[in-house]
C-alpha cells in the first residue's frame, strides 16, 4: 500500500535524512507536503524530485521566490504559519515533525488532529507542551513515535515489556564539542567551535545544544512527557562513543540497552517502518573492532542545564514552555556573540527565577494560549537578561 507522507522541516538535517530513506523506496510513498524555511531552492528541488502536492516555506516574504522555483511543475506553493497549519491538515498517513524549536508545536498539534502517525523529532514541542501534545494524540486516535535517537532506543527497549516493571531509564549523552575541554577554556568558546559535534552530523542549533547539554536537558523532559516516567527514574550517562543510545532497567535487574551507529536514519527508519522492521541503510556495528565502550557520570558544574531540567520537571505546568523559550533566546544570543557559551545557562536560570517569582509557572492544566503567552513572556525576559549582560558576555 502506498503511504502518503508529509515532512515538516524537510530542508533540515532530519528532513533530508527522511527524504533520503523515502527516496530509496519511491514506489512505497506519495509525498503530500514538504515544508522549509529560508532554503527555498532546496525545498523546490525536493518537491520537484518527489512530486509533492505542495511546498510551503515558513517565511511569508519568500512566497514569490518559491512560486518562481516551482513554475511549470504543477506543485502548489504557499508560505507562512497559516499555510503550515493547512499543510498539516492535508490527509497523510505519516507526518514527520522536524521543524527546529517551539515553532514545531502548532503544526504538530494540527497533524495529530487528523489522527495520523506523527514521527516526532521536534522535541521542543514535548518540552513546551507535552501534556497537550499527548492528550491531543489520544483524543484523536493518533500515534506519536519518537525520532530522537535516545527516545527511539527507549521505545524499542520497552517494546513487549510491562511498563509497570520499569525501574529506570538511562539516556546517554556524547558530551558534545567541549566534553574534554578544561572548564576555564569554556568562557572563550565560539559558536563555530560549539557547532562541531564529535559523533553526530546535525543541525547547527541542536549541535550547540549538545555542547551545553541543553539538548540532553530537553531530552530528560522529553523522556518524562513521552513515556510518563517519573523524573527520579530518569538518568543521564555520558558515553563518548555514542553507540549505546539508551538503556531501560527492569525490576528484576535486567538492563536492556539499544545500540546503533550515530546515524539518525536508524531512528527515522524505525518510525517509518513501525510497527514492522524494514531495511535501513545504516552502518552495521562491528563491536569486536570497536573493542570498548566507556561511560561516566555527567558533571553538573560543567553542564548546569541538567540541573535546570530537573527543576523544570519538578515545577511542571508551564515551566517547560518557559525553559525552552528562554533556551532558544539564550542560544540566539550566543550565536550572535551577545553572550558567552557558559552564560546561556545563567540567562535561562534567571528567566526561570523571575517568572517563578511572578507566579504562574507551574499552573496546570494548560492550553495552547497559555503556552504561547508563557513562551512569549520567557523570550521577552530572556532578551532583557541578555541586554543586562556585561560586554564580556559572561
Ligand atoms: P535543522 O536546523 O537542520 O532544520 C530545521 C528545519 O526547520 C528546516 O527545514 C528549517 O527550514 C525549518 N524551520 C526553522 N525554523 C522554522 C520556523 N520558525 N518555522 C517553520 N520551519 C522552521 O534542524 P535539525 O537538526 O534537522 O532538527 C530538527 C528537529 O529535530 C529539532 O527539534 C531537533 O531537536 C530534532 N532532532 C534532530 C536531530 C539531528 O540529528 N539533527 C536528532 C534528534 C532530534
Ligand atoms: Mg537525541
Amino acid at each position: 500500500m502506498v503511504r502518503r507522507v508529509t515532512i515538516f522541516g524537510a530542508t533540515g538535517s532530519i528532513g533530508q535524512s527522511t527524504l533520503d530513506l523515502i527516496g530509496r523506496a519511491p514506489d512505497r510513498y506519495r509525498v503530500v507536503a514538504l515544508t522549509g524555511g529560508a532554503n527555498v531552492a532546496r525545498l523546490a528541488a525536493d518537491a520537484r524530485r518527489t512530486r509533492a502536492e505542495i511546498a510551503v516555506t515558513a517565511q511569508e516574504d519568500r512566497l514569490d521566490e518559491l512560486r518562481d522555483a516551482l513554475a511549470g511543475s504543477g506543485i502548489a506553493a504557499a508560505a507562512g504559519p497559516a499555510a503550515l497549519l493547512e499543510a498539516a491538515e492535508r490527509p497523510a498517513d505519516w507526518i514527520m515533525s522536524a521543524i527546529v524549536g517551539a515553532a514545531g508545536l502548532a503544526p504538530g498539534l494540527a497533524a495529530l488532529r487528523q489522527g495520523t502517525t506523527l514521527a516526532l523529532a521536534n522535541k521542543e514541542s514535548l518540552v513546551t507542551a507535552g501534556p497537550l501534545l499527548m492528550d491531543t494524540a489520544r483524543a484523536h486516535g493518533a500515534t506519536v513515535l519518537p525520532v530522537d535517537s535516545e527516545h527511539s532506543a527507549v521505545f524499542q527497549a520497552l517494546t513487549g515489556e510491562d511498563p509497570g516493571a520499569v525501574e529506570r531509564v538511562i539516556i546517554t549523552a556524547s558530551g558534545g564539542a567541549f566534553r574534554d575541554w578544561p572548564l576555564e577554556a569554556l568562557a572563550g568558546a565560539t559558536p563555530e567551535q560549539a557547532a562541531c559535534h564529535p559523533n553526530w552530523d546535525m543541525g547547527q542549533r541542536i549541535t550547540i545544544d549538545s555542547a551545553s547539554m541543553f539538548n540532553k536537558s530537553l531530552e530528560l523532559i522529553e523522556t518524562k512527557e513521552f513515556f510518563g516516567i517519573s523524573p527520579d527514574r530518569i538518568e543521564v550517562l555520558v558515553h563518548p562513543e555514542s553507540l549505546v543510545h539508551a538503556l531501560v532497567g527492569y525490576r528484576d535487574g535486567g538492563l536492556m540497552a539499544h545500540l546503533g551507529p550515530p546515524d539518525m536514519r536508524h531512528a527515522i527508519g524505525y518510525a517509518l517502518n513501525w510497527p514492522e522492521r524494514g531495511d535501513v541503510p545504516v552502518e552495521r556495528l562491528d563491536l569486536a573492532r570497536i573493542g570498548s565502550l566507556t561511560f561516566r557520570p555527567p558533571d553538573e558544574v560543567r553542564w548546569p542545564a541538567l540541573r535546570l531540567a530537573r527543576e523544570v520537571m519538578q515545577t511542571g505546568g508551564l515551566a517547560g514552555a518557559a525553559f525552552n523559550a528562554a533556551k532558544e533566546i539564550a542560544l540566539d544570543g550566543f550565536i550572535a556573540r551577545r553572550i558567552g557559551f557558559q552564560r546561556m545557562a545563567g540567562v535561562v536560570e534567571e528567566v526561570l527565577t523571575r517568572l517563578s517569582a511572578d507566579g504562574g509557572l507551574g499552573i496546570a492544566p494548560f492550553d495552547l494560549d497559555n503556552v504561547a503567552q508563557m513562551d512569549h513572556l520567557a523570550r521577552v525576559r530572556a532578551w532583557e537578561v541578555i541586554a543586562g549582560t556585561d560586554a564580556r558576555g559572561t
